[in-house]
């Protein structure tokens, strides 16, 4: 084998000079993925569009123009060539550049038969039982349609070389079968080849894409595009309208096989047969009724996939590139705990004839959590025309799909131009599956405390004074200082009165007490709470117990606890009032459901099973002794999480469609805060979930507010009785 390690060493500046080639938007994703790295200095793209020009310097050659390139990178000092479309591998630009020198990311002609001949690749998935449809190839156009009648329909007709994407045909019936393969063998409309005649497989289909040097494979996340042209997957086949990660119908184990025994056994094939592979190998595959099988491979990234793929990469992606161009090995790499989708903007009457040179405007509209990506335009007099069939792709980032599904379709309506249109519905597999609804602590809190707001106006001008809460807080605790912080402030922003009372760690236990009492008395205090936890000279039992039981906003006084328990009237502590609230939000019925807490703590754990018992769920409650945990999260329609440990609930251990709030506040090993369930996984399981932070913490303030008032009604309702 060539050596391939040092060949070319960096410029003189220390950053790398990059030439990306390609035009679509797959290029633009891998120019923008390669901007972010802090080891580039300089990006050439050939040819590139007008996107692309505002992250690199576009040369005006095309694609296939193997000389004109290879000439250019070697004017230009290019350290590292990356080739986007396969035409130019299978031109045999990588053995080119190989030949004189030059780093280059893709792989050899030779190795690029695994998608330029579909024989090619039936053999080598036969020959190594890499799961795939029965198969038999032809030359012979009357042989082919004898096969095609004897088998049972719809057959599938592939034209074993490069097509451009409309050499598959998928027919129907014997007239149609005819058709397709006159064309491909008899008429000449590719050239001469072969065709490849396959069983028709059912299931939806995925592409896995992945990073490979020899039998070296690195995955990245799965994705799924739409070929259709229309809305519900009508209409005409497309190069793809939209894509997204987060595929809700594939699970752990689901893509460890695929991993295993499609991608890496591939790899080790291709090394096996003489012809490793060095570059992107793509993976479409289908996961039908008899499990995951390849319909196609592809020798470079996908288009639209890409562009939904590449914007979750935390490693960089020059050290990517470069380490297999070099042939050595490259750390793990690392991808955002998100996902993305992306909707294609097309010129109206792709795939079919449409016009060009549309203005299009608002390209700068879009969120940091947005990307625009130009798969066909061109700058006219300083204005971005369309200049292609597919025009742009909106991508953007969420924390689930539904997320970033949401983002999408809100920001690309900025985007305006008169002959552009796009699908509706991209990533209705997974928005149809149901799974993946972020319950929205903050902005459910800010509407209860705006409610609270509007009700704290009209008691002032009922009883002529504000409600007020008084904070007590001991010691310097951050974290109870920023508790603190927004409580008080939350008293600000519903138009309540508030007293801080800062106490020093070593305070006795006695000044607390008398501090409690001197506020218990206030005819101005409607509200006392004690920011938990105290310190360990203080008891904490007996300072909860000496605030007033009509004043305790947190409900943690025995009298409070006592009633809740007994079911009569009492102070319901905030955060398990705010769970109540949130399961409340997602429309879900908790009577008759089966509701699990994890967590039997006085403040969380207990006092929400009690609740949710209330509202005639069946209740279980967990613990650190329960045996087999998973198999009662398992069952739980509605699963609250109140433990105080990073990940004790994992995907697995959640039913498919379940509610989960997860009460956990964790720091992570990078400071990061987390809560108890594993959100990135779980997500794609739970019907609705509560992030971490922004779920169940803002609503515990909010209900801290609602009890103050409450607190302030009584006491106001009450001396009104007296009056009376
Ligand atoms: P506690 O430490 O008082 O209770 C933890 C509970 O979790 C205990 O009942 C314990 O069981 C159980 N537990 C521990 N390990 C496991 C395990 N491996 N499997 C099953 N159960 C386990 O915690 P809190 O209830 O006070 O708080 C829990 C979390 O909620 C914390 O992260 C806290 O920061 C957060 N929190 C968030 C609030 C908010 O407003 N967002 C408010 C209050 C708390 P056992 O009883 O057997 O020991």
């Amino acid at each position: 084998m060539e050596t391939r390690q040092n060949i070319v060493t960096p410029g003189a500046d220390g950053g790398a000079t990059v030439l990306v080639v390609g035009g679509g938007g797959r290029c633009h994703a891998i120019v923008d993925a390669l901007s972010r790295s802090p080891r580039v200095s300089r990006i050439y793209c050939a040819p590139g569009n007008a996107g692309i020009a505002a992250q690199a310097e576009c040369v005006p050659i095309s694609d296939t123009d193997v000389a004109a390139l290879k000439e250019f990178a070697l004017a230009k000092a290019v350290d590292l060539t990356v080739v986007g479309p396969e035409a130019a591998l299978a031109a045999g630009i990588v053995d080119e550049f190989r030949s004189c020198g030059l780093r280059i990311f893709g792989h050899s002609a030779e190795a690029t038969r695994i998608e330029s001949s579909k024989e090619f690749a039936k053999r080598l998935m036969s020959r190594y039982g890499i799961p795939t449809a029965s198969y038999r190839s032809f030359s012979d156009f009357t042989e082919a349609l004898s096969y095609v009648r004897s088998r049972p329909f719809p057959a599938v007709l592939k034209y074993d070389g490069l097509a451009a994407g409309k050499g598959v045909v998928i027919a129907s019936d014997s007239a149609e079968a005819e058709q397709a393969l006159r064309m491909m063998l008899l008429d000449g409309e590719f050239g001469k080849g072969r065709v490849v005649v396959e069983d028709y497989l059912t299931g939806p289909e995925f592409s896995f894409m992945c990073f490979v040097d020899g039998d070296r494979v690195y995955p990245m996340p799965l994705s799924q595009d739409h070929k259709r042209a229309f809305d519900a997957d009508k209409g005409p086949n497309t190069g793809g309208m939209g894509a997204y990660t987060g595929l809700p119908f594939i699970s752990d184990e689901d893509r460890e096989f695929a991993f295993r025994e499609i991608m890496c056994r591939t790899a080790e094939a291709m090394v096996k047969e003489g012809c490793p592979l060095s570059g992107v190998l793509y993976g479409g595959l289908m996961k039908t009724p008899d499990g995951i099988k390849v319909i196609e491979f592809n020798a470079r990234f996908g288009d639209p996939e890409t562009e939904v793929v590449l914007p979750l990469l935390e490693s960089d992606i020059f050290e990517v590139f470069d380490d297999i161009a070099r042939g050595v090995p490259c750390p793990a790499l690392r991808w955002k705990k998100a996902y993305t989708l992306g909707v294609v903007l097309a010129s109206k009457g792709y795939p079919g004839h449409y016009d060009k040179g549309a203005e299009i405007c608002g390209l700068d509209t879009v969120s940091d959590k947005t990307r625009v990506y130009h798969m066909g335009t061109a700058l006219r007099d300083g204005s971005v025309v369309t200049a292609g069939g597919r025009v742009l792709m909106v991508v953007s980032e969420g924390r689930t799909v539904v997320e970033a599904h949401d983002r999408a379709y809100s920001e690309l309506g900025g985007i305006r131009c008169d002959n552009l249109f796009h699908r509706n519905d991209i990533g209705h597999w997974a928005l149809e599956a149901g799974v993946g609804r972020v319950i929205d602590g903050n902005a459910i809190s800010l509407s209860v405390k705006e409610s609270v707001r509007s009700r704290v106006a009209e008691a002032e001008k009922a009883f002529g004074r504000k409600p007020c809460l008084a904070v007590i807080i001991v010691g310097n605790n951050p974290a109870s200082r920023v508790y603190v912080r927004n409580k008080v402030k939350a008293t600000a922003f519903t138009g309540m009165d508030s007293r801080l009372v800062e106490l020093p760690e070593d305070v006795a236990e006695s000044a607390l007490l008398e501090v409690i009492d001197t506020l218990n008395r206030d005819p101005l205090v409607d509200g006392i709470l004690v920011q938990l936890p105290l310190p360990a000279h203080i008891d904490e039992s007996r300072v909860i117990f000496a605030i007033d039981k009509s004043k305790d906003v947190d409900g943690f006084h025995i009298l409070n606890v006592g009633s809740l328990w007994l079911g009569t009237h009492c102070i319901k502590p905030c955060t398990p009032k705010g769970i109540i609230h949130l399961i409340k939000s997602t429309g879900t019925e908790i009577a008759g459901r089966l509701a699990v807490v994890v967590g039997r703590s006085n403040i969380v754990g207990k006092p929400v099973a009690k609740l949710l018992l209330d509202e005639n769920a069946t209740v279980v409650i967990a613990h650190s002794r329960t045996r087999d945990l998973a198999s009662l999260t398992r069952q739980a329609d509605i699963l609250v999480v109140a433990v105080g440990k990073e990940a004790v609930v994992t995907a697995d251990m959640i039913k498919p469609g379940a509610v989960v709030i997860d009460v956990g506040m964790n720091r992570n090993s990078e400071g990061r805060l987390v809560g108890d369930v594993d959100f990135h996984a779980s997500s794609m399981k739970a019907s609705w979930i509560t992030p971490v932070p922004g779920g169940v913490g803002p609503m515990t303030i909010a209900m801290l507010m609602e009890n103050t008032l409450e607190c302030f009604m009584r006491r106001e309702e009450g001396k009104a009785g007296d009056v009376l």
